[in-house]
């Protein structure tokens, strides 16, 4: 037997003011940006709401990058360029992150958790989220196991292990 659940969900956008940004993701200083606030909100059969979410988004003209923001658009406007950088951040979406928990699991693997912590993080490095803390954590710890590798290889290579 299976219950039927149908989610309606409804988007809305609406268009916030133009701004001028240092983009993070094209590093085109003083580029041209539009802004939108949109809504997500889903109710089962249409009536009962199980998730309403707001976010506000800026989109460069230059590279179209969707940039996240931390506030709504309304707050954006009048900021400069500079007072704007602080405000929104560059989510690269999911690849980064899963190169991320990647680059933990293989941390304890000398020199490929090496070579993974540090693709991680330089494909996290525009997104100030937990995806990057966690390629640092993995690229420190990685570190430590190939270090200590190293030094078991020049222990073994000299003899020096018996
Ligand atoms: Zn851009």
């Amino acid at each position: 037997m299976s219950i039927f659940v149908h989610i309606h969900s409804e988007t809305e956008k609406r268009p916030g003011p133009d701004l001028v940004i240092n983009c993070p993701a094209c590093h085109n200083r003083d580029a041209s940006a539009t802004t939108y606030d949109q809504r997500i909100q889903e109710r089962i059969w249409g009536l009962i709401p199980v998730n309403d979410t707001s976010s506000t988004w800026v989109v460069c003209t230059e590279c179209n990058a969707i940039l996240r923001s931390r506030v709504t658009a309304a707050k954006l406007k009048g900021k400069t360029a500079d007072e704007l950088s602080d405000q929104m951040y560059f989510d690269a979406g999911l690849v980064p992150k899963v190169l991320a928990m990647i680059g933990i699991v293989l941390a304890i693997f000398p020199f490929v958790g090496l070579v993974m912590a540090a693709i991680a993080l330089f494909m996290n490095r525009k997104s100030p989220t937990w995806a990057r803390m966690i390629s640092v954590v993995a690229l420190i710890l990685s570190l430590l196991t190939s270090g200590l590798f190293g030094v078991l290889l020049v222990f073994e290579h000299f003899g020096l292990s018996k």
